[in-house]
């Protein structure tokens, strides 16, 4: 099974919470095990944290860490980093090596990110050379990179849980219905 975890660099506390919030949750979708937040907001690790304590599994937000101490402790532990740049090498012509690696980090920017991360990553990858989004950015190379299908994952204790329908909603309250 890939260990992936999201390294969110550059975050503003005053105008980039939403979109790290997002990054986060959507990474946790598609199975990444946790975010490290290399900047200070644990409003963005109580807001993730929040939504994983309800809906099941163990993802978890490190706030604050240095992030080049980060990069060279997981590379020293023997696991591959991706940095997402629209500069980098298109996606298509990456994803399958990407795919073999069993222990990445996906490092995803917000303001400039530094130069010197372009030569710690394995791979600089491109989502297209296009400038877009972060969370589009971070959705599109789980999905391409994914050794199982990432939308039938399955999120042990999960407090509520979607029953998914053609039509309507219901979501089960495992805590209530016990
Ligand atoms: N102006 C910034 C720069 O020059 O690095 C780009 C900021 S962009 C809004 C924020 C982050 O989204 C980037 O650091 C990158 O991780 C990601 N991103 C945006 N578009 C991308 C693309 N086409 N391919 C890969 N990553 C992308």
């Amino acid at each position: 099974m890939q260990k992936i975890v999201i390294l969110r660099l550059g975050h503003r506390p005053e105008r980039d919470k939403r979109i790290t919030t997002h990054v986060g949750l959507t990474a946790r979708a598609l199975g990444a095990e946790g975010m490290l937040l290399a900047s200070n907001d644990k409003g963005i690790k109580n807001a993730i944290e929040d939504v994983a304590d309800r809906w099941g599994g163990d993802f978890y937000v490190e706030n604050d860490v240095n992030w080049k101490s980060e990069i060279e402790k997981w590379k020293d532990e023997g696991g591959k980093v991706c940095h997402l740049s629209m500069y980098g090498i298109n996606l298509p012509d990456a994803a399958g090596e990407i795919k073999l690696c069993d222990k990445l980090m996906i490092v995803v920017g917000a303001e400039k990110v530094p130069t010197e991360i372009y030569n710690l990553a394995d791979w600089n990858v491109a989502i297209g050379n296009q400038p877009h989004s972060e969370v589009a950015a971070v959705a599109l190379t789980m999905d391409r990179i994914a050794q199982e299908e990432p939308l039938k994952r399955e999120f042990g204790n999960a407090e509520l849980t979607i029953v998914p329908m053609e039509r309507g909603k219901r979501v089960i309250n495992n805590v209530k219905e016990e």
